[in-house]
C-alpha cells in the first residue's frame, strides 16, 4: 500500500538502524517467529558499516589504544600521532568517557574483557557464514587470514599482549619473519620488521554488499523495511511507538541497532551513556599493473589496514575521536586525513589512483570498556540495545544478534550476558 496510513500499524519488534547490527538483529528475531519491522532514515548498510575493512578478525586480543593521561589526551587533540586524533572541542563532553577508559584499562579488566569477548569471538565468522548463505552473500567471504605488520616498538608491544591472550584463548598464530610476509605477499616490498599471523581472521570483499544482502533477506522472509526517523520514538506504556514515512508504527519491542545515533535517542528517555564516536576514513586505490594483496594487512605504526576489496585497494586510517554529538553534527571531514597513511602504504606496495574523489568517513561507537552492549535498558521494559563494538563490529554483529534474540525470546543465551549488559554504564 502506497501513501501515509492513518491507523498505527503493530508489530512484535521494530529495530532502529540498518546497519550490519540492525539487519542481523531483525533477521535473528525473525527467525524466532516474531513480525519484526526494520526502521532506518537511510538506505541499509551505509553507515559504518560500509567503509570498515571488511575483517573477521580472529587474533588474541588488544584493546584500541586511546590516550589515558591528561598530557596524552591533549597531545591527541594538538597532533595526530600515528593518524590517530582527538577533537578538542570533544573534550569537555568525554572527560566520563575517558573515566571509564582508565578503569577499562586496569589489567584485570582488559583480562576480563578479552576473556568475555571470546565466546562471541568465536562464532563470529560461523554465525556470518550462516546469514551469508541464506542470503546467497557467501561471493564476498574470503578465508584470507590477517597479517598485522610489526614496524615499531609500540606495535611488538600490542602484539605481545594479543599472543598473550592468543594463548589463553586458544587462537592460533604464527610470527612471521621478513622472508615469510614477502612469501604470503609477494607484491609488498620486502621489510626489515616482522609480523603476526592471523590465519582463522577472515575477509569480506564488500561489508555494504554482505550488510545489503542480509537485508534483502530479511524482506524475502516477510520482513518489512521502512524509512522513519528513531528521533520519533515515543515510550506509550502499552510499548513504543514511531512515525515512519508510511505512517505511525507500533510494538512492544524495540532495538535500538543505532551506531553512534543512539546517544541522543537516549536522551529522550533521559539516559546517557559514556559513549565515544570513531570517525575513520577510507579511500580505494587502483591496482597498478596486477599489483596488489591477497589479505588484510595493518601496520599499526602507520595507522592503517589495507585490505583488497571489490572497487580496489581499500586504505582505512586517520582516525578522531569526538563526542558522538559532534559526530552526528557532521564536523568537516578533513580532506587529508588519509595523506599520511597513504604515504607510508605507497611505501609498502604501489597504489594506482584514487577510485573516490576524496576519503570517505565511517563513524562507529568506541565503548570505553571495548566491549559491545546487548541488553534491555534498566528501567525500560522493551526497550533493547544492540551497539556495535568499535574494532569487531562488523565481525560480531550476527552473533551479538544471536544473543540479543536469545534474551529477548527468553532462551538460553549463546553467552553469559552480564558482561555486555547496558546496565554497567547506565546514569539516569
Ligand atoms: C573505518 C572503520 C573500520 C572498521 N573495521 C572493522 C573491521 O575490519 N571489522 C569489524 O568487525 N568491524 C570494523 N569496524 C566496525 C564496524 O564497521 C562497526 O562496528 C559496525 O559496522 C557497526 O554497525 P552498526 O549497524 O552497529 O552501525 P552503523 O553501520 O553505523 O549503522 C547504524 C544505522 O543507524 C541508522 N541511524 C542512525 N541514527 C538514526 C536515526 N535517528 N533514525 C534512523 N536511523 C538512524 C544509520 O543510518 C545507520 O544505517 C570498522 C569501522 C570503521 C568506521
Amino acid at each position: 500500500m502506497n501513501g501515509v496510513e492513518k491507523r498505527m500499524r503493530s508489530f512484535d519488534a521494530i529495530v532502529l538502524g540498518a546497519g550490519i547490527t540492525g539487519t542481523s538483529a531483525a533477521l535473528h528475531l525473525q527467525g524466532r517467529g516474531l513480525r519484526v519491522l526494520l526502521v532506518d532514515r537511510d538506505a541499509p548498510g551505509e553507515d559504518a558499516t560500509r567503509g570498515n575493512d571488511g575483517l573477521l578478525g580472529r587474533d588474541g586480543y588488544s584493546p584500541v589504544p586511546v590516550p589515558l593521561t591528561l598530557p596524552g589526551i591533549v597531545g591527541s587533540a594538538l597532533t595526530r600521532r600515528r593518524g590517530f586524533g582527538i577533537d578538542s572541542r570533544s573534550l569537555p563532553d568525554l572527560s566520563r568517557f575517558f573515566a571509564e577508559c582508565r578503569l577499562a584499562a586496569q589489567p584485570a579488566a582488559v583480562a576480563r574483557a578479552a576473556r568475555a569477548l571470546a565466546p562471541l569471538q568465536a562464532v563470529a565468522a560461523a554465525e556470518h557464514l550462516a546469514l551469508a548463505r541464506a542470503a546467497s552473500a557467501l561471493r564476498f567471504f574470503r578465508r584470507t587470514g590477517w597479517i598485522k605488520l610489526l614496524r615499531s616498538p609500540r606495535a611488538c608491544e600490542l602484539a605481545e599482549i594479543d599472543r598473550h591472550f592468543a594463548r589463553i584463548l586458544g587462537v592460533p598464530y604464527s610470527d612471521l619473519d621478513a622472508v615469510e610476509i614477502v612469501r604470503l605477499e609477494p607484491h609488498l616490498r620486502s621489510l626489515e620488521e616482522a609480523a603476526i599471523y592471523w590465519p582463522e581472521s577472515q575477509s569480506v570483499s564488500s561489508p555494504g554488499g554482505v550488510a545489503k544482502a542480509y537485508g534483502r533477506l530479511f524482506r524475502e522472509r516477510g520482513g518489512e523495511v521502512e524509512i522513519g526517523d528513531a528521533a520519533t520514538l515515543l515510550d506509550t506504556r502499552q510499548g513504543y511507538a514511531l512515525r515512519t514515512v508510511r505512517g505511525e508504527v507500533g510494538a512492544p519491542i524495540v532495538v535500538l541497532a543505532l551506531g553512534a545515533g543512539v546517544t541522543p535517542v537516549l536522551a529522550r528517555f533521559g539516559l546517557s551513556m559514556p559513549l565515544a564516536a570513531c570517525r575513520t576514513y577510507h579511500r580505494h586505490f587502483r591496482a597498478v599493473s596486477g599489483v596488489s594483496l591477497t589479505r588484510p594487512v595493518t601496520d599499526q605504526e602507520g595507522g592503517f589496514t589495507l585490505t583488497p576489496m571489490e572497487r580496489g585497494l581499500r586504505l582505512v586510517g586517520g582516525t578522531e575521536l569526538m563526542s558522538t554529538a559532534r559526530a552526528l553534527a557532521g564536523v568537516p571531514v578533513r580532506a587529508n586525513a588519509l595523506h599520511r597513511a597513504a604515504s607510508i602504504a605507497k611505501g609498502l606496495l604501489p597504489l594506482g589512483s584514487a577510485v573516490e574523489d576524496l576519503p570517505v568517513a565511517g563513524v562507529r561507537v568506541f565503548v570505553p570498556d571495548q566491549l559491545p552492549i546487548v541488553g534491555e535498558m534498566p528501567g525500560m521494559p522493551g526497550l533493547w540495545l544492540s551497539v556495535g563494538h568499535m574494532r569487531d563490529g562488523f565481525s560480531l554483529a550476527p552473533a551479538m544478534a544471536r544473543l540479543l534474540a536469545d534474551l529477548v525470546t527468553d532462551m538460553l543465551p549463546l553467552a553469559d550476558p552480564q558482561p555486555y549488559s547496558p546496565s554497567r554504564f547506565l546514569v539516569a
